[in-house]
């Protein structure tokens, strides 16, 4: 049996003491100081960096949001508006959360079909922007906001006739559930201004996990070509564009990090040279994994350690409930593995194969195959890295109940 390569283990994580060390803490201080396995840890350094970084390579006027569904846990979100300049939510629930952390109405925009009459009237009365999904949803909004005597603030999420390429999850291009029609954009637009509405401008998402600059700088062009021609089409220059994001990060053997830089002088060429329609508006993109995914682990211990068949397992005390992606279970057709390590050997060499399987009682439950490791016994901490994204909130934690991870920030 050949084995299977572990994705990158992402930059910034060391060995102390033979241990992952984080924030200056051995996995089993982090563990201790967490409480309990499984536990999630967000490296607060990391996301500072993360930001600094994409900061220093993008234009100035460039403006950063963090789309919150990638995670939503207090404490990072509270770093986070530190760093960033605005959120996008994607629900009332998210809604909530961002109150909580006292994020600032006036930077959150709320994408996502099928909002609900309860949800727009909590959005209308926060003040949050609605990026329309739809004419119906427009009307509703409107009619809502005259009972509760709200201005709204309204950008339309436009549905392009172009995609991202290489996206690992199209979200434009032919039939969507998102956004509207580009065509019938200008139309919309001109009846919620007629109507009274606050014109916050145009929302444009054309995908989510690309690895290629030149994918992402050929959708940046195209959006902001698509802006101008249809701020033309509405007659008024556009407050502000939402040019999506896309930026991806490495989760497989083989996969390359994103080149900001290159990302960041296409624009800044670009913003050098605006049409009149864009000259003044507030130019932003929005991310979610790009500026957390990296900066988060998740560490389950090794619960038992058996053999069938010649074949070595490591059982651990977490799995899929927490790490959906991980397991190949969210949006993947081939199982790869993902960055993962024992985390209490973690500067020792690989000396035997074996499979990282989670406690749940169904096949689905893998977090690596065919793994060449160090040779770890029970009690040993596993890592799994890429985990600050989509991880904690995306996965079905109560399935066989067992219940949520810990989540610290060191
Ligand atoms: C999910 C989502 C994002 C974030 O996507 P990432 O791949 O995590 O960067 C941004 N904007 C919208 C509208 C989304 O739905």
């Amino acid at each position: 049996m050949k084995p299977k390569p572990l994705g990158p283990i992402p930059a910034g994580y060391v060995a102390k003491d033979g241990q992952l060390s984080i924030a200056g803490m051995t996995a089993r201080e982090l563990v201790e100081q967490g409480g309990a396995t499984p536990l999630f840890v967000y490296s607060r350094e990391h996301l500072t960096k993360r930001v600094a970084d994409l900061r220093a390579a993008m234009p100035e006027r460039l403006t950063i949001n963090y789309a919150i569904k990638a995670n939503p846990f207090a404490e990072l979100l509270e770093h986070m508006a530190t760093l960033v300049d605005g959120f996008d939510i994607a629900s009332s629930g998210e809604l909530t959360i961002a109150q909580m952390a006292g994020l600032d109405p006036a930077t959150i925009s709320f994408a996502g079909p099928g909002k609900r009459d309860d949800e727009l009237e909590a959005a209308l009365r926060a003040g949050v922007t609605l990026n329309l999904e739809s004419e119906n949803e427009a009307r509703r909004a409107l009619a809502i906001g005259e009972r509760i005597g709200a201005i709204p603030r309204m950008a339309i999420r436009v549905n392009p006739d172009f995609e991202l390429r290489g996206s690992g999850m199209k979200m434009g291009g032919g039939a969507k559930p998102f956004g509207v029609d580009q065509e019938r954009v200008p139309a919309l637009a001109k009846e919620i201004i007629a109507a009274g509405a606050e014109w916050r401008g145009l929302h444009i998402f054309t995908g989510s996990q690309a690895l290629s600059a030149d994918a992402i700088i050929e959708a940046q062009a195209n959006v902001l070509d698509l802006a101008d021609q249809l701020a033309t089409e509405i007659g008024e220059p556009l407050p502000k564009l939402n040019m999506g994001g896309g930026l991806g990060i490495p989760y497989f053997h083989g996969d390359e990090p994103i080149d900001i830089t290159a990302i960041g002088a296409a624009l800044e060429e670009r913003f050098a040279d605006l049409p009149a329609n864009l000259a003044d508006t507030d130019l932003c993109i929005e991310l979610g994994r790009y500026l957390v995914g990296e900066a988060g682990v998740y560490l389950t211990e090794i619960v038992d350690r058996k053999v069938s068949h010649g074949v070595t397992y490591l059982i651990t005390d977490g799995g899929l409930h927490h790490q959906l992606a991980a397991s190949g279970n969210f949006g993947t057709v081939v199982r790869r593995n993902y960055p993962s390590a024992i985390a209490t050997r973690f500067d020792s060499e690989p000396a035997e194969e074996v499979n990282i399987v989670g406690c749940l009682c169904t096949p689905l439950d893998r977090l690596a195959d065919k793994a060449h490791l160090p040779k770890a016994e029970v009690g040993d901490l596993v890592v799994v890295f890429c985990a600050g994204a989509y991880g904690a909130t995306a996965s079905p934690s109560d399935f066989l109940g067992q219940g949520a991870a810990r989540e610290i920030l060191v």
